[in-house]
């Protein structure tokens, strides 16, 4: 048995613990925030407690669903049918079947027709390793046309990744088409998304529940500043408490990573400062009544500061969740270098109140009951061109060192599902090292990890 240090008490982090902790291991967690959670943690809005970051989960969620009945939650998840809006500065259309595509005033037939075929050219592609060498916008605009490209692509794009599109290659679009493919069921063909009543805060509160039972010890409001390799083992230093442990996982993002690990190589610290990440700014709205009953709304219209509505209270049972109230999320997706990570939140909430106003006049004042504003600088890694083969290595230099964080999920968009897929692998890799002759971590590190829904 060793003693295994965690650094981030986020999904990873705790999936981690957790399998670790299965396999006989001693673990603790070490989490700066307060709680636990990190991108999926909860946070009050009025008298609302939700998802300080909106999630869904898909019914296709395979590792998220098995964590989930673990916590006995899965047969509780509420699942819906839920609706997609476009508004395109001139109106908000619904998106969803046949009839509103054809009916979708932005697009002429031509167009309607190119769109069609690039998406089934996409979801005949198995393998999208070879699109890491093909930038991103040029590859939709080949295949769909430019105005397709600046009328669906582009919103589409922007929407996840803000002005990051430019950076990245054709492989983004295609894994995240896959996630939703792979949502679509049997002769449905519809999307299903669910949540657990209660939201992450009651998935986080029945997960810490069970690591405290299998013995994993979690320390919460402990930023870990360094991890010194000594002759045998770590030094893991937070304030002015240090830890000893065997080994050590960081699960920050790559550049934080390496401002705390020693002893890293100079190309290992190149690539883990190199890894471009795309920030969130995201306000939570809880209003007095429902929007427009679209779970997602897509935005072509670029003077709209926010790029895409979610409506949360289309998916989650109102009355139950939120006391009969709505709850919105106007998210930012940007680059480091957006000039919005210079406003405070009170001006913020005075831009996204405008553009919502925009898109819905008849929104008044006295209906918005409370407005929070979050904010992540590294939320994913942007697929950026031949992007595997820069990416950092997991399994770093540095004997029992192990760095791994959403930026090793390759080839799949980040969702929690992914996240648990990267946790379980990570975990089965580090016990089959330890299980053999070899000392942890000095064989290479091999290919990077693709995971799959
Ligand atoms: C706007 C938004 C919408 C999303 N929507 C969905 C969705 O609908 N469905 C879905 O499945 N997923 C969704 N996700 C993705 C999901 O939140 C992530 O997949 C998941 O939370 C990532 O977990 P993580 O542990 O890798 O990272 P994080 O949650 O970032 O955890 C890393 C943790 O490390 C801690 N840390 C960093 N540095 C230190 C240090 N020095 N010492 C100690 N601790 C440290 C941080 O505080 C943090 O808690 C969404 C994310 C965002 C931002």
């Amino acid at each position: 048995m060793k003693r295994w240090g965690i650094v981030g008490g986020g999904l990873l982090g705790l999936t981690m613990a957790h399998r670790l902790a299965q396999a006989g291991q001693q673990v603790t967690v070490l989490e700066a925030a307060p709680e636990l959670g990190g991108l999926a943690s909860a946070w009050q809005v009025g008298d609302v407690t939700w998802d300080r970051f909106y999630h869904v989960v898909m019914l296709s969620d395979r590792y998220l669903r098995r964590l989930l009945s673990e916590l006995e939650l899965d047969a509780g998840i509420d699942w819906k049918v839920t609706r997609a809006g476009f508004f395109t500065g001139k109106g908000l259309y619904q998106l969803n079947n046949a009839i509103d595509y054809l009916r979708f005033p932005a697009l002429n037939l031509i167009d309607k027709f190119r769109l069609g075929l690039t998406i089934l050219y996409m979801a005949r592609i198995e393998d999208g390793r070879r699109l890491e060498a093909v930038p991103l916008e040029d590859w939709l605009t080949r295949l769909s046309g430019r105005r397709v490209f600046e009328n669906i692509w582009r919103p589409l794009l922007a929407a996840k990744l803000g002005d990051n599109y430019k950076k990245a290659s054709a492989s983004f679009i295609w894994s995240y088409a896959r996630r939703f493919y792979a949502a679509r069921q049997g002769g449905m063909k519809t999307e299903m998304f669910g949540y657990v009543p209660g939201g992450y805060a009651r998935i986080l509160e029945c997960f810490a529940a069970l690591l405290a039972r299998e013995g994993v010890v979690i320390q919460t409001g402990r930023p870990v500043q360094r991890i010194v390799p000594e002759r045998d083992g770590f030094t893991v230093t937070s304030g002015e408490t240090a830890f000893a442990f065997d080994r050590v996982v960081v699960t920050a993002a790559s550049p934080l990573a390496a401002k705390i690990c020693e002893g890293l190589t100079e190309d290992e610290r190149r690539r883990l400062q190199g890894v471009t990440y795309n920030g969130v700014i995201c306000a939570s709205l809880v209003l007095t009544r429902p929007l427009g009953g679209y779970y997602l709304t897509y935005i072509t219209d670029r003077d709209i500061p926010f790029t895409a509505v979610i409506e949360m209270s289309s998916l989650v049972d109102a009355q139950q969740q939120f006391g009969g109230k709505t709850l919105i999320y106007l998210p930012r997706y940007v680059t480091g270098e957006d000039v919005f990570w210079g406003y405070d939140d009170v001006e913020i909430e005075r831009r996204f109140l405008e553009g919502l106003r925009r898109m819905y006049p008849d929104v008044k004042a006295d209906e918005i009951l409370a407005v929070r504003i979050a904010r992540a600088r590294q939320v994913y890694a942007v697929s950026t061109l031949n992007y595997s083969d820069n990416l950092p290595p997991m399994l770093t230099s540095v004997p029992g060192l192990t760095i791994v964080n959403s930026a090793h999920i390759v080839n799949a968009s980040l969702a929690v599902n992914e996240t648990m897929a990267l946790a379980e692998q990570t975990v089965e890799r580090l016990l089959a090292r330890e299980a053999g002759a070899a000392p942890a971590n000095t064989e290479p590190d091999p290919a990077p990890l693709v995971t799959a829904t």
